[in-house]
């Protein structure tokens, strides 16, 4: 039978036994898809499209991992403070657990989507009057008192245990690392993740070399682009609205490890590269997930990324669940016409 999930793909890497429980959704194996036409074709561009997982983000490699571990452990319940997908992704393997969900959220920054979806798994959702940073604090202060209540944020170990099969799967697809991973960075966990997934790798003898780590943050919310924390973290990327990174130590590591370095850019750049993706290639990816696209878009044009080289953007989250900055892209829809005017509209396309 062939595997399916992350667990089954990639048992022999993961802190898993037989007596784990298995509770997937078919998370990972997801496309790695050439784009051309974003980039002069002395690049080689691929994306790595983590909003083809189950609920539409990376989070899910981690949340298979945390939720079994947890269910391996007995707990009842499943805790976390979200900027959004990580609520949906723990409402979404508890209830494949038949365990209960409590998501936190800050009360005005999370997408429509994503909060429709922590409702419909049937996930508890709190609304705190504060920012992500705060309810991080409340549920780890609250889950250090309580064991039988697991915190599946990435301060979870299995989280980032489970979301470096992410580069398993690029070096798996590609032959060998690329020459740099980009991706958005917000409480830093997926980008410590993916360094010891190529960290692994490499030292297994799967790849010769390790890419460089370029991580993109929003300008508003720049900690690691700038080296000072934030305390009233501002963009319209709301999943990486965070001011303090909880995994920013080890975010930090990593880039200097790989011979990397973090960047800001702007939330005009990032709507820019959003709908140019859109355009270019068929994929809508939510507003965080063009920041990577947007500074290496940036790096090509001003001649800080060496022609001939080989990189992978990762575009962490689907923009479905976020229709109110899909609408910031403007395109009302015409006024109807009548059944007779049709084939004309149609006529006048054809002709272009
Ligand atoms: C969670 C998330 C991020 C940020 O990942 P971190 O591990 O917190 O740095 C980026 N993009 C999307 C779509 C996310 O859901």
């Amino acid at each position: 039978m062939h595997a399916i999930g992350v667990i089954s793909s990639y048992a022999s890497w993961l802190p898993v036994s037989s007596a784990t429980p298995v509770i997937t959704l078919g998370e990972g194996n997801t496309p790695l898809l050439e784009a051309r036409g974003l980039l002069p074709p002395k690049f080689r561009l691929w994306l790595k499209w983590e909003g083809a997982n189950p609920t539409g983000s990376f989070k899910d490699r981690g949340m298979t991992l945390a939720v079994s571990k947890a269910c391996e452990a007995g707990a009842r319940a499943m805790v976390c403070a979200s900027t959004g997908n990580t609520a949906a992704s723990a409402a979404a393997y508890a209830a494949r657990a038949g365990a209960r969900a409590v998501v936190v959220v800050p009360q005005d920054a999370v997408a429509r989507g994503k909060l429709a979806q922590a409702r419909i798994y049937g996930a508890r959702i709190v609304r705190v009057r504060g920012n992500f940073d705060a309810a991080l604090a409340a549920v780890r202060q609250f889950t250090s008192q309580h064991p039988t209540v697991a915190l599946v944020n990435s301060v979870n170990p299995y989280r980032l245990a489970g979301q470096k099969t992410a580069a398993f799967e690029v070096v798996d697809a590609l032959g060998h690392a690329p020459d740099y991973l980009a991706l958005p960075v917000g409480n830093a966990g997926n980008i410590s993740a993916y360094w010891r997934g190529f960290v692994e790798y490499h030292e297994a003898g799967l790849a010769a070399t390790r890419p460089h780590l370029l991580g993109f943050q929003a300008a508003g919310a720049a900690p690691l682009a700038t080296g000072a924390a934030v305390d009233h973290p501002e963009t319209l990327a709301s999943a990486i609205r965070i001011g303090r990174p909880a995994s920013g130590h080890l975010a930090r590591q990593a880039v200097a490890e790989s011979e990397g370095a973090f960047y800001a850019v702007t939330d005009a750049e990032m709507l820019a590269a959003q709908g140019r993706l859109a355009r270019a290639t068929g994929i809508i990816a939510e507003l965080a997930s063009a920041a990577p696209l947007a500074g290496v878009l940036r790096l090509a044009e001003s001649g800080e990324l060496r022609p001939g080289t080989e990189v992978v953007v990762v575009l962490t989250g689907h923009g479905l669940k976020d229709p109110d900055v899909l609408e910031l892209h403007g395109g009302a829809d015409e006024d109807s016409i009548s059944v007779e005017a049709v084939a004309e509209a149609l006529e006048q396309e054809a002709r272009r």
